[in-house]
């Protein structure tokens, strides 16, 4: 973790040249490989194909395996499923100006960015009870703004101190809220704005996981990349060419004093792999089924084993026509219904028709992920109606991630205590294995956290 940092665009330039780093002037990169290594990569979304990247131009020998047939993982643009050529993200969506890794990759590999999120005069709703009103900061302001200004800047150098972590890792959101003054009408109000798990049973999230994401998700304008996301991972995979190979499960790690094997299947032949460094960028949820021989550190392996995963389903609703900007609305809407939260995921996009996005997360994302694709789609549509009267169903498609096998949730999500306990063991390396992934980043849950990864892991098998 503390690695990421001394990876950050502010670093000054004596800092880059005492860590054998040289600055591009916008982000550091290696220096040349001395001697090249061999280096296995496992996993192909972003946090592998950068290490990948980084690593191939400082003169490594790499490989990079990915079980899909495809570059990205949890960055998928869903492009065949509409009308018009319009299209939609089933993972992330949306980055910040301060996401300074992705602004970095997106500007070097010449892609374009549209604003999001930005909605001028157009309304965003709160549906709750069956009543729809106009959404307001009004509580946020009063419980949740104040909490994140005191939980600092997640970047910054040491973060998260000993001391937020005794105050605000240690208990909920609610719990939180709640020790504030909050009614618990107030905290019901401010769930529905934020998140579903705040306060499910025995496993409640951290309160400082979901502030955190916040100060995360608040710095500056957002921002999408236009005509889809997949076109970052798709351009750092056509860079590497043929060292990408896919459809190749990692089912084994073996590591002695002398080198990595790995036994892999590649569409169901086995082989083995040996290199000088394994990079192990697929999520812990897929990892903890996989054997690991002489076994990681005893911390490792709880991390690896405990390490919670948010769960997130999506349904998106392709319409004949925007009829919520003819009614003077962005198509936003917060609701206490199985719909979720609600956006125009076509902000931007051309065409009459619009698509609306149904995200659900925690709870409500497993009710919905647990019905057959029709029966959640029907759910779905009945209730964005109630939202939204004027929209027509025409098309729609779901995805849920609890169900994709190569990554069984969304994305890291601390439940109460575990930032305290597993944030030490994640980013560790073990022997010749070193560690990649949004998971393993201060910015987990996002693109920004799986590239600092990637070029926090290049770095430190560089100089191995
Ligand atoms: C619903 C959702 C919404 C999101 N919203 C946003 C957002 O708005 N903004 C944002 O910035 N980020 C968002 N994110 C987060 C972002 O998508 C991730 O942080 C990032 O894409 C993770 O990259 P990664 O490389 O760490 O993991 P992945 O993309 O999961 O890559 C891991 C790769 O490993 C492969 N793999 C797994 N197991 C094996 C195995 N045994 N052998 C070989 N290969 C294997 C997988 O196929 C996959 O390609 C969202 C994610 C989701 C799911």
């Amino acid at each position: 973790m503390k690695l990421g940092r001394s990876l950050r665009f502010e670093l000054s330039r004596r800092d880059l040249l005492k860590s054998a780093l040289v600055s591009t002037g916008s982000i550091a990169v290696l220096a040349a490989a001395r001697p090249p290594k061999r280096i296995l990569i496992a996993g192909a979304g972003l946090a592998g194909l950068s290490a990948a990247y980084e690593l191939v131009q400082s003169g490594h020998q790499v490989t990079v395996l990915d079980a899909r047939d495809r570059p990205g993982g949890r960055v998928l643009t869903l492009r065949d499923s509409f009308a018009d050529g319009q299209y939609a993200e089933a993972g992330a969506e949306t980055f910040g100006e301060t996401h300074n890794f992705v602004q970095h990759y997106v500007r070097s590999l010449q892609l374009e960015t549209i604003p999001a999120w930005s909605y001028g005069k157009l309304a965003s709703l709160v549906f709750r009870d069956g009543r729809r009103s106009p959404s307001s900061s009004e509580l946020s302001r009063k419980y949740v703004l104040p909490a994140i200004k005191e939980i600092g800047d997640p970047l910054s150098d040491g973060w998260p101190s000993t001391d937020l972590l005794r105050q605000f890792d240690r208990i909920s959101m609610a719990e939180l809220l709640k020790s504030r003054g909050a009614s618990p009408e107030e905290i019901a109000q401010l769930q529905i704005v934020y998140s579903d798990s705040w306060d499910n049973g025995t496993a409640p999230d951290s309160a400082l996981c979901l502030l955190r994401d916040e100060a995360i998700a608040r710095k500056g304008a957002s921002f999408r990349i236009r005509g889809g996301n997949d076109q970052l991972p798709k351009a750092l995979a056509k860079s590497l060419g043929g060292r990408l190979h896919y459809r190749t499960t990692l089912e084994r790690i073996n590591q002695n004093n002398k080198h990595v094997r790995v036994t892999v299947n590649t569409s169901g032949r086995r082989s083995q792999i040996s290199a000088d460094y394994l990079i192990c960028a697929i999520p812990f949820t897929v990892l903890r089924s996989i054997p690991v021989s002489p076994a990681f550190s005893e911390g490792k392996q709880r991390a690896i084993r405990e390490l919670s995963y948010n769960s997130v389903t999506r349904v998106y609703v392709q319409s004949p026509t925007r009829s919520w900007v003819t009614d003077g609305l962005s198509g936003y809407a917060a609701t206490d219904l199985p719909v979720g939260t609600v956006w125009d995921c076509t902000e931007g996009q051309s065409g009459a028709r619009g698509i609306l996005e149904c995200y659900t997360s925690g709870e409500r994302a497993r009710r919905l992920a647990g019905l057959p694709e029709p029966e959640r789609i029907r759910t779905v549509v009945e209730n964005l109606q109630r939202v939204f009267p004027g929209v027509n169903y025409e098309k729609a498609v779901s995805i849920a991630w609890d169900a994709d096998p190569l990554v069984k949730g969304a994305f890291a999500w601390f439940k109460r205590d575990q930032m305290a306990t597993l944030l030490p063991h994640i980013a560790r390396r073990e022997g010749r294995v070193f560690f990649a992934g949004e998971h393993t980043s201060p910015w987990f849950g996002w693109m920004q956290g799986a590239l600092e990864s990637g070029n926090r892991a290049a770095h430190e098998v560089n100089e191995s």
